[in-house]
Order: C-alpha cells, then structure tokens, then sequence
C-alpha cells in the first residue's frame, strides 16, 4: 500500500498519500536494502486522523462491548492467517530472527484475545441499598479519541499492547508507529482494513517528532500511550499532562540479572546469552549487567565467554542465524563507541564485537556479540543503557551487595535472580525496585494478560499497557447514586 514507495496515512477508513514534503528511507538494517520512504507527516494530518477519529466515536462508543469485539474477532483470524509474512515483514525492517518475529506477533495477537474479553474486564460494579432505596454504581465509559506513539524495537507488539483495549472499550484510536520500523503497521493497517472498522474508529499517521508532538497537543486526543526512550518518556509525559491528558510512558532501562553461587550453570547460562543477545540486545527486557555472587564468577564467566563468541550472527532470514543486526549505522557507531567508553573506564573486553563483517552482508549494521569483564558499578556505562548485544559482567561478595547494586540504578524496568534457594529468590522478589522480576527466567515478560510493568525511570505514568492496566488506562470511571422512591413508581 505505497505510492512511489512512500508509505500512506490510513485516516477515515481511506489510505491517503501524505502531503510531508520530507520522507526517510526505511532500510533493512542487515542488508541495507531501501524498503521503502515514510513520509514526516506534519501537523494537519494528525488533525485530520483526530477529527475522524472524533467524528467516529459516538457511533463507535454507542455500540455494544459484544458486537465491538466481533472486530476483534476478525482481526486476529487475519492476524493468524498472515502471521508468517508480517513476522517477515518486522524481520526484514527491524533486524530481528524470524524466530523473534515470531514470538512478538505471538504477544500481539494474544493481546487482542485478551481484549476479546472486554464484556466482562470493562465491568464495573454496584452496590445495592448504600442507604434505605438508594443504590450507587460504578461504570466504565470510554474516554474518546486515544493514540499511541511507538518505539522502533517492537513494531507490531508494542502498538499491540495498548490499540485492542483502546478499540474493544470503545474508543477511536491514532497509531503513530516509528519512523525506522512503519511497514509492519502499514501491513496491520491493511488487515484492519478488510476486518471493516466503521471508518474512522482506528487511523494510521507515520512521522517523527513533529506528528508525535502534534499528538500531544491535539485537544480531542485524551490519552496517550508511549514507549521508547527516557528522555523522550519525559518529555512526552510532561507535555502530554501539560495539556490534560491521561498518559502512560514507557522508557529506557538496564537490566541486571544476578547469579548466586547455587545456581544452575548450563541453564543459567544459555537464558542469560538469550536475554543479553536475543534481538540483538534492541529489547527493553535485554539483561545488560550480569552480576555474578561468590564463587559463581569464574565458572558462569568462562561459560558466557564461550556463549557470546559462538553465536551465529547474520540475517534473521536465515536459518540457523541466532542473532541479527543493530538498527542503524548511528546505532552501531554508539553501541561501539560505549564499549570503548567501557574500556577505558576499566573494564576488559573480553569478547568484542566490534567492526563485525558478516559475509553477504557487509552493508549491515551488526554487531557481535560483547562481554565486558569486571566493569565498575559506578562507570557511566554500567549505568547507560547500550540498546545493542553487550553484556557488562560484575562481581558481588554478597546477595545483600548484588541487590544494592540493582537498586542503585536510576532503571527499574526489570531484574532476574539465578539460583536454587527459595529464600534468596524470595528476598530478591520482594527487595527489588524493578517493575518486572525473573526468577530463573532472562527476559520476564509479562503475558497480555498480566500488567507490563517498569518502575522509576522506566516509566512515568501509574497504568501500564497490556490487560487489566490497559482497561483502566482507556476507560473512565462514573459513580451513579440512584434514588427511585416506591412512591414515585406507584403513580405510574
Ligand atoms: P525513541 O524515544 O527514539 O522514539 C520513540 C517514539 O518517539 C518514536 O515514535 C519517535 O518518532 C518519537 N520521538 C522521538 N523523539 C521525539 C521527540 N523529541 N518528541 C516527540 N516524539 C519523539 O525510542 P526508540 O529508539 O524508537 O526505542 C528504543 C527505546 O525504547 C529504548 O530506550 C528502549 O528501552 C525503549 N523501550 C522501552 C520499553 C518499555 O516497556 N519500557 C519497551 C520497548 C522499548
């Protein structure tokens, strides 16, 4: 659905050519192959996507939570049927395996499942008699038009986490996806389209910071969902509350797991290389800092040494490839810059991965996978997020000092404990300050229908995406207090 192979807005229930006079080249980051241009759609067609989607909420909100989710219905039969090309489709713009593809259509289709149950989820509740003949109630109303603005590492799941519960509570929805990765929402789009919406109940807009911004000073958006970066967190919850909107901001995070001497080596091991490598490090739940306690620093460091330098790195087309490319050239350079900065802040780099060639593909962004040994707990880069395949190792004397050392970053997206004692992992649980904990698990991500969490500067906000959360977030709260006095009632 592209004219010239720029990508179309989708707003009102028609694709429309966008009138951005500037675009980006959309390029597969592991063999750098133009996928097509995405317009930076200015202001007035974000305006245009809230006004249709204002135009169609009346309608939209007035029909029942069970004919709504009929939509839903449909759309995860045509999710299901394309499942393979739009997991192609997420590899061939964004980096990862296909395997990881996979996994993330897998978590966005459950999301729309879990939305399915909206009947019952968007309940409210009442009570009868709160004095003699008055009853009270609680209802949950749609708020109107919301939107999301999405970051580049999930470009189906992420939208997923928030757009089904928008759309089966009976709101209008905008999605802005991220200018690196807008294919996958333009094939979403497209499904969307056939599953036949009344038009104006879901609208696509691509860009970057000025449609983004343009959203967060729309006054008929109420509420906005974001995910990516901290320092734009911030800023899109500030000026998003600014103007009085409902916001949820998901940010940054460095994500240590922690190794106790009892742990299971091969186990731990291998879920540790998925979590720091998987997707290329380019995950929110990538654990960076791998904090070995006691004796269990020699042998779990020999064996991720050998972990990190074995993994197959190449196209995520390709069988057998565990890991694919970084993004961006921009991205590689600062994923290979910091770990220089590593090095020269006292860490060994045991594994390297830099200026990586992988053969057929020497136009790709990649980098290999990277172990820095014994870096400082208070070097900057132990405390940036890298956003690419490096594992910082650390070492503790102590369970109490690898939980201080988690609890001094300035993250809290989540934390994972290695080990075989219930109690430590119980401890670990419960003194943590992480939104998401992992218990003999490397990436804790939450099902759709739990929560997905972050704390501190891993999010700003109080609701998250995805489930419950997500029915609060796009719903708001009226209390009746209703009086219907026999007396009244006998006249008729
Ligand atoms: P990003 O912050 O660069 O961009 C995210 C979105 O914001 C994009 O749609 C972009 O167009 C828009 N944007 C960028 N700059 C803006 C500005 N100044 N004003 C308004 N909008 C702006 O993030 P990214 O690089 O696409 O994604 C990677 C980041 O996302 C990482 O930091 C990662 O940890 C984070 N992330 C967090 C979670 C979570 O659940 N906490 C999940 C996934 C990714």
């Amino acid at each position: 659905m592209a004219e010239n192979d720029r990508l179309l807005n989708y707003i009102g229930g028609k694709w429309r050519p966008s009138a951005a006079t500037d675009s980006l080249e959309v390029v597969n980051p592991a063999t750098a192959e133009v996928l097509g241009r995405v317009p930076l759609s200015p202001p007035a067609e974000v305006d245009e996507a809230a006004h249709a989607a204002a135009v169609a909420f009346p309608a939209w909100r007035r029909t029942p939570a069970t004919e709504r989710i009929q939509y839903l219905f449909k759309l995860k039969g045509l999710l299901e049927e394309h499942f393979e090309d739009l997991s192609r489709t997420i590899t061939r713009e964004c980096g990862k395996t296909l395997d990881e593809a996979r996994g993330e259509m897998r978590r966005s289709i459950e999301n729309v499942e879990v939305a399915c149950g909206i009947p019952t989820l968007m309940q409210g509740y009442n009570s009868e008699d709160i004095a003699s003949g008055i009853d009270e109630f609680m209802i949950r109303q749609p708020i109107g038009v919301a939107a999301v603005i999405a970051p580049f590492n999930f470009p189906a799941m992420i939208p997923f986490w928030f757009m089904p519960y928008a759309l089966a509570c009976g709101n209008t929805y905008i999605v802005k996806p991220s200018e690196r990765v807008p294919l996958t929402m333009q094939r979403v789009f497209q499904l969307l389209d056939r599953v036949g919406f009344p038009l104006g109940v879901v609208n696509l807009v691509n860009g970057a910071r000025a449609a983004a911004d343009a959203i967060l000073d729309h006054p008929t958006v109420q509420a906005i969902s974001f995910v990516g970066s901290t320092a734009v967190a911030k800023h899109v919850y500030a000026r998003a509350a600014a103007n009085g909107k409902r916001v949820q901001c998901g940010g940054g995070a460095k994500n240590p797991i922690i190794v106790l001497p009892d742990a299971d080596l091969p186990v731990t091991t291998r879920i540790t290389a998925d979590s720091a490598f998987g997707c290329a490090g380019q995950r929110c739940l990538a654990a960076s800092l791998a904090v070995t306690v006691g004796e269990a620093t020699g042998p779990f460091t020999e064996a991720i040494v050998e972990m990190a330098a074995t993994r197959v790195v190449g196209y995520g087309l390709e069988d057998g490839v565990q890991m694919g490319p970084v993004i961006s050239p921009e991205s590689k350079r600062r994923v290979e810059q910091l770990i220089g900065q590593g090095a020269g802040e006292g860490a060994k780099v045991v594994v390297d991965g830099r200026a990586a060639r992988i053969r057929g593909y020497e136009q790709g962004h990649f980098v290999r996978p990277t172990v820095l040994l014994g870096l400082p707990p208070d070097s900057e880069v132990a405390r940036t997020e890298i956003f690419g395949p490096v594992l910082g190792l650390m070492h503790a004397d102590t369970i109490d000092r690898a939980i201080e050392l988690v609890n001094s970053a300035r993250y809290g997206n989540m934390a994972c404990v290695f080990t075989q004692s219930g109690t430590a992992a119980r401890r670990f649980r419960y003194e943590t300050e992480v939104g998401n904990v992992g218990i003999n698990v490397g990436i804790a991500a939450p099902m759709a229908f739990f929560p997905f969490s972050g704390w501190k500067e891993s999010f700003f906000g109080d609701l998250h995406g995805q489930g419950l959360d997500a029915v609060e977030f796009f719903t708001q709260k009226k209390v009746v207090v209703e009086r219907w006095p026999t007396e009244w009632s006998r006249k008729f």
